[in-house]
């Protein structure tokens, strides 16, 4: 059951290009201790291990998080967690981290190497894991196609919003989201007026 994902491209364990699943998306048949049975279920994410440190596997901005669970919770299975929100219709979740690990505030922008908390065995979890997830149009996806290929823009047809950070140049968020930068300059040449060498901290690209 246990593989190795590997070539992870946007990885959510901090430099990280592969990683251990343990329990893979979908149906899955666990055994309950309080019923002493069987039980099949959905599982709505991948869990893995082989890292310490989480990163929003792409840019986003925090939605929502939770610090404050020391361990076991059947009350709040998904235990200490970080959601971002990626673009209208995308969200990535984060669960199970370590106690006040949690490292960003709903509403922070967060990049693909923010630290947002440590893996942990918070909430429903038997062992030190990561559950991740991810959300498209408010349902349950399985997250290995966004992890091992830069599908942010093949498999969401709506328009990704870029605002550009501190050393950022158009090679450099063209690579980001498998484009090319010309792309990018046709699609904001309005913006970017006539140096495609000239972007500034904060404009808002479409790519
Ligand atoms: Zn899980």
């Amino acid at each position: 059951m246990t593989y190795t994902l590997n070539n992870i491209i946007n990885s959510p364990l901090k430099n990280k290009t592969k990683a251990k699943v343990t329990s893979d998306f979908g149906k899955r048949t666990m055994y309950n201790n309080v019923t002493k049975k069987y039980e099949t279920n959905h599982h709505n994410g991948i869990d893995i291990i082989g890292g310490n440190e989480i990163v929003s596997f792409f840019d986003g901005v925090v939605t929502s998080t939770r610090n404050n669970i020391k361990g076991y919770s059947s009350k709040y299975p998904s235990g200490n967690y970080v959601t971002i929100k990626h673009s209208e219709c995308l969200y990535s979740t984060y669960c199970h981290l370590k106690y006040q690990s949690v490292n960003v505030k709903k509403n922070e922008i967060v990049s693909s190497n923010t630290i947002l908390g440590l893996m942990g065995k918070t909430g429903h979890a038997t062992g030190t894991h990561l559950h991740f997830g991810i959300k498209k149009n408010g349902k349950w996806i399985d997250p290995k196609p966004f992890l091992l290929n830069n599908t942010m823009e093949t498999n969401n047809k709506k328009e990704i919003t870029y605002i550009v950070k501190k050393g950022d140049n158009l090679s450099k968020i063209a690579k980001k989201y498998n484009t090319t930068w010309q792309s990018i300059y046709q699609k904001n040449k309005e913006l970017i007026g006539n140096n495609p060498n000239l972007i500034k901290i904060g404009w808002k690209l479409k790519i």
